[in-house]
Formats: C-alpha cells, sequence, structure tokens
C-alpha cells in the first residue's frame, strides 16, 4: 500500500532522516521503534507532507505522493494522530469531530463516520458540548483519533500515542489500536512502549540516527538480542 525508497529529509544542514526504505502491507500494522532523536516523527511528518524530503519517493499504491501538501495526502487517505495530540482546544468535542470531516474524501459519508466513531468512544459522545481542552488527557487522545478517524483514513499513523497516558489508559490505547487493525485499517505505529507495539505489530523497523538499522516480523524483533538489549531493557 505504501512503498518508501531512500527518503532524505535535512532540517537546513542537519540530515534527519537517510536513505530511509520500508513497505507498509495493505491491512496490517507496521511498527517504527527507535531512541528518541532517530527520526521516527520526521518520517511520519514526511509522509503526512508537512516535511519536503530532499530525495528518495513516498509511493501509495502506484501514486508518488512525496512533496504533496499535507491537505491532498490527507485526501489520498492518509491520516496522522500526530505527537501531542494537537486537538483545537477551545472548540467542542463534537467541534473538533467535524473539523475532521472537512477533506472532500470524507464529506458525504461525515454522519455515519460520525456514528462510527462515538460508538468507538462512548465516553466522547457523553462530553460532545465540551470544550476539547477540559477533557483529560485519556479524552483527548480519543478525540484526536476520533478526528483522524472522521478523515475515512486507509491508513492511519501514529506518533507516540501513549505518551503522558496513565498505566490503564495506555492499555485502552493499545485496545483501540487493536480494534482498528481487526477492522482491517493499515497502521503506522511509532511507540515509546516498544515490547506492546512490537506485539501489536506484523512487521517493524528499528530507526537509528536517521537509518533503518533492522527489520522484521514484530515478533522477529521482541526475540532479537539488540532489539532486547536497546529497547526493552533485557
Ligand atoms: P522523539 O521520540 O524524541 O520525538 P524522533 O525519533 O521522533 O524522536 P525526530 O523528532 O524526527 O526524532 O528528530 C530527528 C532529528 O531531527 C533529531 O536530531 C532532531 O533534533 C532533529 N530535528 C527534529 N525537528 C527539527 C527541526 N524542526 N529543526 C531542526 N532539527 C530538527
Amino acid at each position: 500500500m505504501l512503498t518508501v525508497t531512500d527518503l532524505d529529509l535535512f532540517y537546513g544542514d542537519a540530515q534527519a532522516l537517510d536513505g530511509v526504505s520500508l513497505t507498509v502491507r495493505a491491512g496490517t500494522t507496521t511498527a517504527i521503534v527507535g531512541a528518541n532523536g532517530a527520526g521516527k516523527t520526521s518520517l511520519i511528518r514526511t509522509i503526512a507532507g508537512i516535511l519536503r524530503p530532499s530525495g528518495g519517493s513516498i509511493r501509495l499504491g502506484e501514486r508518488e505522493i512525496a512533496g504533496l501538501p499535507s491537505h491532498t495526502v490527507c485526501n489520498l487517505g492518509i491520516g496522522q494522530v500526530a505527537e501531542g495530540r494537537q486537538i483545537f482546544p477551545s472548540l467542542s468535542v463534537r467541534e473538533n469531530l467535524e473539523m475532521g470531516a472537512v477533506i472532500p474524501r470524507a464529506r458525504a459519508d461525515a454522519a455515519r463516520t460520525y456514528d462510527r466513531v462515538l460508538a468507538l468512544f462512548p465516553r466522547l459522545e457523553e462530553r460532545l458540548g465540551q470544550a476539547a481542552g477540559t477533557l483529560s488527557g485519556g479524552e483527548q487522545q480519543m478525540l484526536a483519533i476520533g478526528r483522524c478517524l472522521m478523515g475515512k483514513p486507509d491508513l492511519i499513523m501514529f506518533d507516540e500515542p501513549s505518551l503522558g497516558l496513565a498505566p490503564a489508559l495506555v492499555q485502552e490505547l493499545f485496545r483501540t489500536v487493536r480494534t482498528l487493525a481487526a477492522e482491517g485499517m493499515t497502521i503506522i505505529l511509532v511507540e515509546q512502549n516498544v515490547a506492546a507495539s512490537l506485539k501489536l505489530a506484523s512487521h517493524a523497523y528499528v530507526l537509528e540516527n536517521g537509518r533503518i538499522v533492522l527489520s522484521g516480523s514484530g515478533a522477529a524483533l521482541l526475540d532479537d538480542p539488540a532489539v532486547k538489549q536497546a529497547y526493552l531493557g533485557l
């Protein structure tokens, strides 16, 4: 579904992505693992069209999308739940969800998608009129996911979705990701919670200093001595 080949990204003179290649098959969950500063967020933001790569290719199916603006990428079916959630705090929960459906691909089905999102997150339904900034951290994360789903993505990229959440909410978040995966959603998951994300993922990549240094099935990487030592503290 998504094929990234030899992707390079620079911030000024500093190279953040160096020849990154990866493949995401439709209907699978792919984990991207790496230390702080490895380039995970840069990779997600480049695929999303927020950052412009200096080289390489990003193909969605047969279509080259590298360098397209983010609203176009979004409208082609790539949604993103950004690190730090980025909801609109002064808008209500309902308004935040509605904002997710403004892209053309989502408009016609918005009412049906809205019902589906509220069925997935009943807690949001109880708070539809409430300003989003007054939600708890876990509820804000649900809202960020719900808003992304309102755009009817075929592929969702999660950037550190469990960051700052209490352990019980982290479990709930992983349940949500599993539910979406079971429904056939294609998922890219960047997570500090490496063990949990590798368990979920059919395929995983390890990013170090802007390069992919290891890849394999989630199970194989969970068992890999270098991964165990560097990321699982074993
Ligand atoms: P983290 O888990 O800490 O968010 P990450 O793996 O997502 O890390 P990135 O945020 O993609 O890593 O950062 C990759 C590299 O690019 C780092 O060296 C970082 O300092 C640098 N970088 C990120 N954003 C910028 C920016 N706007 N300007 C300059 N350098 C940046």
